[in-house]
């Protein structure tokens, strides 16, 4: 049967009153199944729910109270969120949700944590240029893939956690820190993609023990970097044509890909449910470092129309959460809903509840209806 989900963070859950949202969401709404993001990124919402505060900052972490004893073989901590101080824990809500019989996958992201890549530099991504991130976490370091088995483990004991979703621990696509911002220059895509690459400490050991030359890719990136400033086309090119026309970075990308792929059996091992790999747009395939639909789980990725989800072939389809954003709207949603439950898709999360528009909600409500009647027929 297709299980529609509704991502709903925390926050929106425990502001709007548990025991309302829910009574909305599966008696107004009639969804299923929630996708609670317990450990997140830093986030700014403006909420279209009416609760307070209107607007939401969070700097990131984890909404949950960690059981220590997992995390006693890593020197990378958890960093909780300062809002856990002043709210009920997420057990509130995961005794709630099972009491009504509502299932829960819990959203993890592993890599983006700037309270601890501020902390501990160590653990940080250095780029070719040998400047530290602020922001992400190198899934090579071993401090760090520790503490990813210790969350995925600690996460996924939590009674009422019937699944993950893992946000892609390839942190290759990520923007440079804070960079947006700079009314000077604005680097290009392919500049970024560049100077997301990491040759730290940790890198190096791995490149050291498999052979790889990762000095001779330093040099070559920097030279990369150096002839894309100069050109006065670099923010408008096709990065990702340009990386795959490019055989040392392609090179480069599947070394990294072979480390990446036994990061994730080391997460997929740690969890005691199952893991969706959060891929999010799956154009970016040229340059994952974990292929598209990896053989160990299943995938979540945003799907925006019913040519992308035709273009899927059985297999996939298969093993997909379709994510649908909010530029599929009205008709499409409830349209595009139906089709995947009856070309095979198991399941779909839409998102995200507390800066969901009121108007939105009839169109959910239908989705979820003719989506459930279709896979039944
Ligand atoms: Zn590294």
């Amino acid at each position: 049967m297709f299980e529609s989900m509704i991502e709903v963070f925390p926050w929106d859950l425990h502001d709007g009153d548990v025991e309302r949202v829910l009574d909305h969401l599966q008696g107004e709404l009639g969804i299923e199944s929630l996708v609670i993001p317990v450990m997140v990124s830093p986030i700014s919402q403006l909420r279209t729910q009416k609760i307070s505060p209107h607007m939401f900052r969070t700097r990131g972490g984890a909404f949950f109270h960690p059981d220590e004893d997992r995390y006693q073989a890593t020197r990378c901590k958890v960093a909780m969120s300062s809002w856990l101080k002043q709210k009920s824990p997420i057990e509130n809500t995961l005794r709630a949700c099972c009491e009504r019989d509502i299932g829960v996958r819990a959203g993890v992201s592993l890599m983006h944590h700037p309270r601890i890549a501020r902390r501990h530099p160590e653990f940080a991504v250095r780029n070719a240029l040998g400047d530290c991130s602020t922001t992400l976490l190198c899934p090579f370091n071993a401090d760090v893939e520790s503490f990813g088995a210790a969350v995925m483990a600690d996460v996924s004991a939590r009674e009422g956690v019937s699944g993950i979703h893992l946000v892609d621990p390839d942190t290759c696509t990520h923007r440079v820190d804070g960079w947006e911002k700079s009314p000077w220059q604005s680097l290009g895509p392919f500049t970024q993609f560049c100077l997301s690459l990491c040759f730290c400490e940790s890198c190096y050991q791995r490149a050291h023990g498999t052979g790889y030359d990762l000095g001779k890719a330093r040099e070559m990136v920097c030279g990369l970097i150096d002839t894309a400033i100069q050109s006065s086309e670099h923010a408008t090119v096709d990065w990702q044509a340009q990386v795959a026309d490019h055989d040392g970075l392609m090179a480069m990308l599947q070394w990294r890909s072979v480390g990446l792929v036994s990061v994730l059996s080391g997460l997929l091992e740690a969890s005691e449910v199952s893991v969706w790999l959060d891929r999010g747009g799956l154009d970016a395939e040229c340059v994952s470092g974990i292929s598209a639909w990896p053989d160990e789980c299943s995938v979540v990725a945003n799907i925006g129309s019913i040519e992308d989800l035709d273009a899927l072939d059985a297999g996939q389809r298969g093993k997909l959460c379709m994510r649908v954003g909010p530029e599929v709207a009205g008709t499409d949603l409830v349209s595009l809903l139906k089709q995947a439950s009856s070309s095979g898709v198991p399941s779909a999360v839409i998102g995200n509840y507390g800066v969901m528009p009121r108007s939105r909600e009839d169109f959910v409500r239908q989705a979820v209806r003719f989506s459930r009647r279709a896979s039944s027929v």
